[in-house]
């Protein structure tokens, strides 16, 4: 099978986003469990999320993708912004118990100077407290531009926190592939070899979600600007080869370019088009 969708607004519900997703061909979908920026979440529905799991499981919806609020810093060097962000991912990983097939997914954090090594181990402490034997949606980390002090720019500081973490069995990784292009990674000439890599250091059992972007930056800028599919530095064919890589056929796609659903329908077209001629 095939995964392919988009990222979608929550604003509606989840009964809706899987609707929306169905109308644009998509059967996977990403959305923010919050407002981006941080803020609160909606009002726990449970009679939405209970039809939502119906209706997946009708459509042949794969695994969903719920993704943190990215102002959500596990690793600030502000120990009351460290206690926001951990009751941020409690509470959000208590919502999503009701959902059926829906990975968590973080940036790991900025550690605004203390230190890479620091910053780690504040991440670490975070998931051994939020992560009790009772969650079971799989927690991700993403992979990072490496922008400022962001952790998670190379996949040996991701197989770090993960190292650390006690209940490692609930922890995976999403791999963007803007991100691992800025971040330094040769996306366009090597992704077989990236994915040897990422196998060695991390190891692909735990890739659970891909985040699906064309950059607008060069191999290595550190930027982290998204662009439409076949229009940026990765081009067509990479993402091609990425889509198309025999080892990632579990994994569910989802698109994060600068689209409206317009733009995200005729994105999963194409790519359908190539990938399930
Ligand atoms: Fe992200
Ligand atoms: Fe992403
Ligand atoms: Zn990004």
């Amino acid at each position: 099978m095939f995964y392919l969708g988009c990222h979608l607004s929550s604003s509606a519900g989840y009964l809706a986003m899987g609707e929306t997703a169905v109308s644009i061909n998509a059967n996977t979908f990403q959305y923010f469990t919050r407002n981006p920026r941080g803020g609160t979440a909606r009002a726990l529905d449970l009679e939405d999320i209970a039809a939502f799991n119906k209706f997946a499981a009708e459509h042949e919806i794969g695994t969903i993708v719920a993704h943190a609020p990215y102002t959500m810093n596990l690793c600030s060097d502000k120990a009351h912004i460290r206690e926001f962000a951990r009751n941020m991912m409690r509470d959000d990983l208590e919502r999503l118990q009701h959902v059926d097939r829906v990975v968590y997914n973080f940036h790991p954090g900025s550690h605004v100077g203390q230190g890479v090594d620091e910053g780690i181990s504040m991440i670490i402490d975070a998931l051994n407290e939020v992560l009790t034997d009772e969650i079971r949606t799989p927690v991700l980390l993403e992979t990072m531009a490496g922008k400022g002090s962001e952790i998670g720019r190379t996949f040996e500081e991701l197989a770090r926190i993960i190292d650390g973490v006690t209940l490692k069995e609930k922890m995976g990784v999403c791999m963007d592939s803007c991100h691992i292009n800025d971040a330094g990674y040769d996306v366009v000439n090597n992704f077989d070899g990236i994915v040897e890599e990422f196998d060695r250091i991390v190891g692909l059992d735990r890739l659970k979600a891909f985040h699906l972007n064309d950059s607008k930056n060069e191999q290595g800028s550190n930027k982290d600007r998204h662009e439409k599919i076949g229009q940026g530095t990765l081009g067509l064919d990479a993402i091609v080869r990425i889509i198309c890589h025999p080892r990632l056929t579990a994994v569910p796609f989802n698109l994060e370019t600068p689209n409206e659903i317009e733009g995200y329908a005729e994105e999963i077209a194409l790519l359908r088009g190539i990938r399930e001629p």
